[in-house]
């Protein structure tokens, strides 16, 4: 990657732009860690430059935020994002920034913590020293987890959560007035101005965590759990499952109000009637009559303990069968096939065969 890098170096200096690698990877690359995504910041035009880096690697080209950042994603599954330089105001807390582009030094002003305001100028010699105004290198060394300034968690509380992942994930302390500073946001209830796409935004980047126990513990220990639930809490082995997707859905199985949760977040159409079916079945203890989407059965694998093997086949019986048994169309059938969709789940019958019989004998009791 530094080598495909560099090789754009040529191209920015054709454009008189300052290309820089800035933020995650940065510091990544300082503790040593692979990095699949890196940020690029540039001192120019970044969008043309993201279309000559297209052209060059031969990658695919998205524009994905209202910043007017463009994505590229590459064939090795890594992903680059090119960003004009920018300083940002919060006119209010928790309402999303203006920006005006800047110098690189203005956009390392901008960003969360020391450890993420650390840039690298990009040149055809190579990767520049990197550039670390507010000693980033220094709190990484010591492992302190520290905010740039003292509104930073009002100006964005999304930052709280980011906080929690990266103090968790790197096994950093957060430094004492940091500390403070999430205390007196919390107390202030900032959290709470989110709305419910960016708790949701960020509930899934923790969940995407290799392992996010240590994170989410965080998070209820300073009092942000409620904000994305009051009945959120992280059950202990979802970590063992790896689809963020599918922790997600044992986080809703697991609570009370798991269905409200769901709807709550505003999640994909498809992902929430997954989730939502899950849920559903899961309380209500019927197989169901049509087939589950792939999410909701592994949700319901993963959070169901000795499930029989075909509860969670679609039902093994239906209204023509009763049919040709003599029966009249009418209510005793939605009758007679919940008990089925009930006694499949319980393990009563495993086969068709099995369940034509169990139905006889229900008929012949009737
Ligand atoms: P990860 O390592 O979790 O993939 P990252 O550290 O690369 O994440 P991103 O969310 O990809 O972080 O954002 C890239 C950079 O943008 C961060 O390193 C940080 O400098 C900056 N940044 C992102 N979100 C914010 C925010 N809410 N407030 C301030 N700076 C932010």
């Amino acid at each position: 990657m530094k080598r495909r890098l560099i090789f754009l170096a040529e191209e920015a200096r054709r454009q008189r732009a300052a290309l820089y690698a800035v933020g995650g990877c940065v510091r990544d690359w300082l503790l040593g860690r692979r990095t699949f995504d890196i940020d690029l910041a540039v001192e120019g035009d970044s969008q043309a430059l993201a279309r000559a880096a297209a052209r060059l690697w031969g990658a695919s080209l998205e524009v994905f935020d209202r910043f007017g950042t463009v994505c590229l994603r590459l064939s090795d599954g890594s992903r680059v994002d090119f960003a004009r330089a920018r300083a940002e105001t919060y006119e209010r807390p928790a309402a999303l920034p203006r920006v005006q582009p800047a110098s690189i030094h203005e956009d390392l002003r901008r960003r969360d913590f020391t450890l993420n305001a650390m840039a690298r100028r990009i040149t055809t010699d190579g990767l520049g020293d990197v550039l670390d105004p507010f000693g980033g290198r220094a709190d990484l060394k010591a492992k302190l987890l520290r905010v740039l300034h003292p509104k930073s968690f009002e100006d964005d509380p999304t930052r709280i959560f980011r906080a929690a992942r990266y103090a968790a994930r790197f096994g950093l302390r957060v430094e004492e007035e940091t500390a403070r500073l999430i205390e007196d946001a919390v107390r202030k209830d900032t959290p709470g101005l989110l709305s419910r796409e960016r708790i949701r935004q960020e509930l899934l980047r923790t969940l995407e965590e290799d392992e996010p126990g240590p994170a989410m513990g965080l998070l209820k220990e300073w009092g942000l759990a409620k904000a994305i639930h009051p009945c959120f809490q992280w059950p202990k082995n979802a970590g063992q499952e790896k689809d963020p997707l599918v922790r997600l859905g044992l986080c809703a199985l697991w609570m009370e109000r798991g269905a409200e949760f769901v709807r709550s977040l505003k999640l994909d159409r498809a992902v929430s009637q997954a989730l939502i079916q899950a849920l559903g079945h899961a309380q209500e203890e019927r197989s169901p009559v049509n087939p589950l989407p792939e999410l909701a059965l592994r949700i319901l694998k993963a959070g169901l303990d000795r499930l029989p093997k075909t509860a969670l086949e679609s039902l093994m019986v239906n209204g023509e069968d009763i049919k040709k048994l003599g029966r009249k169309p009418g209510k005793e059938y939605s009758l007679l096939l919940g008990e089925a969709a009930s006694a499949q789940w319980r393990g009563e019958f495993s086969t068709r065969a099995q369940a034509l019989r169990w139905l006889k004998g229900k008929l012949a009791c009737r």
